[in-house]
Parts: C-alpha cells; structure tokens; sequence
C-alpha cells in the first residue's frame, strides 16, 4: 500500500450535505488518498447540537462545537454551516490559519465572494465551491477551468430545483401555483418557508456566482436583476403551451457588446417562455440545468441533480481531491478572476423579445390602436393572436377579446412604458401578464 502524507480535514456543519460528506470520507477513505495522493484524515466535525439526530450514523467522538478550535492545525476546512454569520467568520479564519477552504455557501459567496477570495488570494490559499451552484452539476470547474481560453457569451440556467419543480407540475398537470407549492412543501423539495426559491432570491445568488466567474467580473447581489414566480398562475401557463412554449425560471447572464465594441453584462433571474423545442424546456421535476454560450465551444448544457444531501456531497468531496492535490504539489491557490470587471447594466437596456397578453374592448380599431402605440413604443409585433372572450350574440363584438402578441427584440424600457400606455389607452381592459421570451 501507498504511504501517504495526511492531510488534515475539518469539517463545519453535519446537515443534510455535511453528514453525507462526512460519511463518505471515512467509508471512501482508501479509494480518495489514491486519488487526492493524501490521506485525507477527518479530524472534527463542528455543529450547534451534539445531540441532534443525523441522516447517518457517524462516529460520536468527532463532534465538536467548538468550531474555532477545530480550523486552527486543519489543511483543508469544509464549510457547510449555510448562512451568513458564522460561516463568515469560519471561512476567514480558515485561510488565516493556512487551510484552503471548501464551501457550498451561495449565499455567503454572493454576498461577501470579494472578501473572501481577496483574503484567500493574500495568502495563496485556495476557495472551492463547485456545490455552491446547481448542486451536483459540475459547472463551477467548466466556467472556471474548461472554458478560460473562451469567451462566455451567455448562460441561461435552471438553478433552482423547488421552482422548476412547481413549474413543471403547473405545466403537465395545468395546477395551480398555490396548490403545487403547498404539495411540494408536503413532500419536502420546498422549505416551510418558500420565500427564497419562489421570490428567486436563491436563484439570483447563483446567478451572481456563475456571471461573476464567466465574465471574469465581480458581480455583486444588488446588480442582478430578480423577479419570482408567484405572479405565475395557471392561464399564463396555459398560453404559454398554446404559443408552444413552457414557463421557466431562468438565471440569465449576457455579455453584451454595443455599437462602438464596448462590453458590459446583464445578469438578471426571472420566469421567461422558453421554446419547447430548447435543451431547457425538457428539464423536469428538481432536476437543474445550465446552457453555456460560448464564442468558440458553442452550446454547452450541464444538467443533473441541484440539490440533495448526498448528490451535493459528490461535488464538495470533488472539492477536497482537488485541494489535497493542490496541499501535496504546492503552489499558489488559483485567485477569483476579475480582471474584466465588466459593468452590470440594468434591467432597462435589456434586449430580448416579448409576449404581452392583453384583454381589451371587441371593437373595430382596437387592434390598429394597440398596434400604432406599440409602433410608436418601438416595439415591433412578430405574432398576434386574438381570441373572444365574451361577445354580442347578434353581432358577435362589443365584448371583450384576449390579444397574445409576440414582439420581436425590444429594449426592456421601450416595452414597460409602451405597456404602460397601453395600459392607458382606454381600448385595453387589463394586462394580463408581460413575459420575456428567452433562448433564441
Ligand atoms: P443544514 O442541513 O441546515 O445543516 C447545517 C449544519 O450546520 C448543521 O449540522 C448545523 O448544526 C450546523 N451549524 C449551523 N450553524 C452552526 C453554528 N453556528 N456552529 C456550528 N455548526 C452550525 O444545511 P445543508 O442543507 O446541509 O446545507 C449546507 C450548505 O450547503 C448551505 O450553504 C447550503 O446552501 C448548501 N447547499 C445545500 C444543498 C442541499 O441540497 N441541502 C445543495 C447545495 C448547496 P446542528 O446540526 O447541530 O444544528
């Protein structure tokens, strides 16, 4: 048998992935020293609860919570407490002490990456963090590695399984939002407290990780763009199918490039038609997936499994072979790349095409008069579709009738102040919904 040097492991959280992280390390222990070419010895296992039950059985002496003094001697420190406070605090005292750091904390790394890749980088120390977007898909080290000798131009992801999974069930089953969440709830793929996945806070955490690394730029929370899925019921579902589209939510992060070659992004999450002949339309229940744009590889799509404990756990113990590799051959860490720093734009210079449904009054001239403001709005109509709603019995107009039009490629801000003239015309009842159309 191979003598190998030990590295030494803590652990911080024994959660749903920690526990499953730290039971395939001592059961795969033998199989991962050949592969990270070090023993990698778990020393601690830091929690709140010594007593807390666990999702597997794991050796009782491990435990800590005395998190602080477990980091201090580790070479690699895996970080799967969540949440801000005190992961913070862990992480850099884990890079102060000379470990290098495995995380899965989107919301950590969204919020405060900066500080801790320039700490990191200070010292030469290494942050891994393939779990913390889209799970178990490896897209972390594809963006990161794969594709440093491209040029990203755009990434439409499904980061977020709960969403997907409600949308999905809405889409074959024509339910509604509510009804879904609550039978997703029951089954456990959405929190008692839904408000991150539905509101797409979650979504645009990853969203900001995934731009940040593919535009070499640091992209801050604030800067991308979030819309939910509650204003999503089962009608808009329903035109979407008959237009021959399906309801997703989509991080999308753009590169764009003006007139005088300037560049700048557009990172934005919000719920988009997408073509139901796309790579994306055809990802159901959790499942998550990322369609990569590339100058010169083309259309990547990385799908697979976005969450769960053990599926999660893959991609953080992927993390630890790479950092022992990295402890045994030596060497500086590789740093958070930034050096575009390209600006994020907002939601307002976004281009994309549009599906706006509108009821309005069953009269002659009331299509010449939406379609004159949306002229005037520099909106250009691609499709329109109109259906009776309710009509006169003799002449069959006077009621209403429900317009779907699809626009070609608009700016963002010429279509919400054309719809808001719409909205104001006096021939248009209500505006039904205003959907981005993303994906071609
Ligand atoms: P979890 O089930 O809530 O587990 C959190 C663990 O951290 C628990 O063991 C908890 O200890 C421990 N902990 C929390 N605060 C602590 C503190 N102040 N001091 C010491 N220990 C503390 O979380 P999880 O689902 O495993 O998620 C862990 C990370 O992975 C998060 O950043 C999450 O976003 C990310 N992630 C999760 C998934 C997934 O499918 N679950 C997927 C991708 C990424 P006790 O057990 O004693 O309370």
């Amino acid at each position: 048998m191979t003598e190998y040097r030990t590295l030494r492991v803590a652990l911080l959280g024994a959660g749903a992935v920690g526990s499953q992280v730290a039971d395939l390390l001592l059961k795969h222990g033998d199989e991962l020293a050949d592969r990270a070419g070090a023993t990698l010895e778990l020393a601690g296992i830091a929690v709140r609860d010594l007593d807390a039950k666990r999702d597997v059985d794991l050796p009782r002496e491990l435990f800590t919570t005395d998190a602080e003094t477990l980091i201090v001697g580790s070479d690699i420190v895996i970080e799967l407490m969540g949440g801000i406070e005190p992961a913070r605090t862990q992480v850099l005292h884990a890079i102060a002490s000379g470990a290098d750091v495995v995380t899965a904390n989107k919301a950590l790394l969204a919020t405060h990456g900066s500080e801790v890749f320039e700490a990191a980088d200070q010292v030469g120390a290494e942050v891994y963090y393939e779990a913390a977007a889209a799970g178990a898909i490896p897209i972390i080290r594809p963006l990161r590695d794969s594709l440093a000798g491209d040029r990203v131009v755009r990434i439409m992801g499904i980061v977020n399984g709960t969403t997907n999974y409600i949308l999905d069930r809405m889409d074959t089953e024509g339910a509604d939002f509510a009804d879904v969440l609550a039978q997703a709830q029951e089954l456990g793929y959405a929190e008692a407290d839904p408000t991150a996945d539905v509101e797409g806070y979650d979504a645009a955490q990853k969203a900001a990780i995934l731009a940040s690394l593919a535009f070499h730029t640091t992209v801050p929370l604030d800067a991308v763009h979030r819309e939910g899925i509650t204003s999503v019921d089962a009608a808009m579902i329903e035109s979407a199918r008959h237009a021959g589209y399906v309801i997703k939510l989509l991080a999308v992060c753009e590169r764009l490039t003006a007139a005088d070659g300037s560049e700048s992004i557009s990172v934005r999450v919000y719920p988009a038609l997408v073509d139901r002949s796309h790579p994306l339309a055809s990802v159901h229940g959790a499942n998550n997936a990322v369609f990569v744009q590339a100058e010169a590889a083309g259309d990547l799509m990385f799908y697979g499994a976005g969450a769960g404990g053990v599926q999660t756990a893959s991609a953080v113990l992927g993390d630890v072979v790479s950092a022992a590799r990295r402890h045994i051959a030596g060497g500086v860490g590789v740093g958070e790349s930034t050096r575009a720093n390209l600006p994020a734009v907002p939601i307002g210079h976004v281009i994309t095409r549009y599906q706006i449904t509108l009821e309005v009054d069953d009269k002659p001239g009331v299509l010449a008069t939406v379609a004159g403001i949306l002229s005037e709005g520099r909106v250009s109509i691609a499709t329109v579709e109109q259906t009776v709603i309710e009509a006169d019995e003799n002449t069959q107009t006077g009621g209403s009738a429900r317009l779907v039009i699809g626009t070609h490629k608009a700016r963002e801000q010429d279509l919400s102040e054309t719809v808001e003239r719409l909205a104001a015309s006096g021939v248009v009842e209500r505006v039904v919904s205003v959907l981005r159309v993303e994906g071609n």
